[in-house]
């Protein structure tokens, strides 16, 4: 059975989901994106994942063509027609197609592009979970507005092939010798006085929502957390790092450039970050 897309007002097979090639995402990566995980049918997370599309759409000026309500019960309705059990619905918003390539924005009449498609991933069971994954590292080339999700990825696209040719499961983006954050995800430590960190939120990342979860989860239970910096000698010298996305949720890293972290295995505040994040993502998903 053909997957179904959403295109601009439409649920349409995939094959037929298309947009025009004066489309200003595809010109000029003019536009924001968001993906919210499915787990047994329902969206993880998803007020706060629309609370960023709001907020970035806000930073580039582009006005969402339907109301947040209304994108969640599309996003629904999608999972709904693919019959989705377990994965994630990828949403795009563009400032639309106008009748040539200027750089400026278009006149008022041009409406901006929605389009939404699902794919399929079993999260809580990833192999990958039980043995952690590698990473390496990258200097961070990207630009200055890493807060907005922008679909502008080409630095994104060359570091993740990078770690793909290595072998490893994600990279790590460095700069001023601090690490920012991965290819598509959140870094964290745990130091060797059981300190999570994670760096602070800010232009030079994307303020993950996973991220934002799991702080929260932690500091309830009288976890200690630390938002900073830290480098990759810290991170090799930390008990235990992991990284956080609404596609991983919590997944232990266990070696950084081919040298072990810890032990060289998932320690045991990630897997139990992992299972307190399962549970808070099941118990409020809508
Ligand atoms: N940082 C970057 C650069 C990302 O692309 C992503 C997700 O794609 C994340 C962090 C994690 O964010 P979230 O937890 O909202 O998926």
């Amino acid at each position: 059975l053909e997957q179904i897309a959403y295109v601009n007002g439409a649920f349409v097979p995939l094959s037929e989901a298309k947009v025009s090639v004066l489309d200003r995402g595809f010109l000029f990566a003019d536009g924001i994106y968001e993906v919210a995980a499915v787990l047994d049918g329902k969206l993880i997370d998803n007020a706060s994942h629309l609370a960023r599309l709001q907020r970035s759409v806000g930073e580039i000026s582009l006005a969402l063509p339907e109301s947040l309500d209304r994108i969640q019960e599309i996003q629904k309705e999608l999972v709904k027609r693919n019959s989705l059990v377990n994965g994630m619905v990828y949403l795009e918003v563009t400032r639309g197609a106008d009748s040539g390539r200027d750089f400026a924005f278009p006149k008022a009449d041009v409406k901006p592009t929605l389009i939404m498609f699902t794919s399929v991933k079993d999260i809580v069971n990833a192999p990958s979970a039980k043995t952690g994954i590698g990473v390496i590292t990258v200097p961070d080339i990207r630009w200055a507005r890493r807060d907005i999700k922008s679909v502008a990825l080409l630095a994104q696209v060359l570091a993740k092939q990078a770690a793909a040719e290595a072998n490893a499961g994600e990279a790590w983006m460095i700069e001023d010798g601090k690490v920012t954050e991965g290819g598509s995800s959140s870094c964290f430590i745990l130091t060797q006085d059981d300190v999570i960190v994670t760096r602070q939120n800010g232009s030079e990342i994307l303020p993950g929502c996973t991220r934002k979860a799991v702080v929260k989860l932690a500091e309830e239970r009288q976890l200690r957390v630390e938002e900073r910096a830290f480098s990759v000698e810290e991170a090799l010298a930390a008990k235990e790092a992991f990284i956080t996305s609404a596609t991983v949720f919590v997944q232990a890293v266990v070696s950084i450039d081919g040298k072990k972290v810890g032990n060289g295995k998932p320690g045991p505040m990630t897997d139990r970050l992992r299972e307190i994040y399962v549970d808070f993502a099941r118990a409020t998903a809508v």
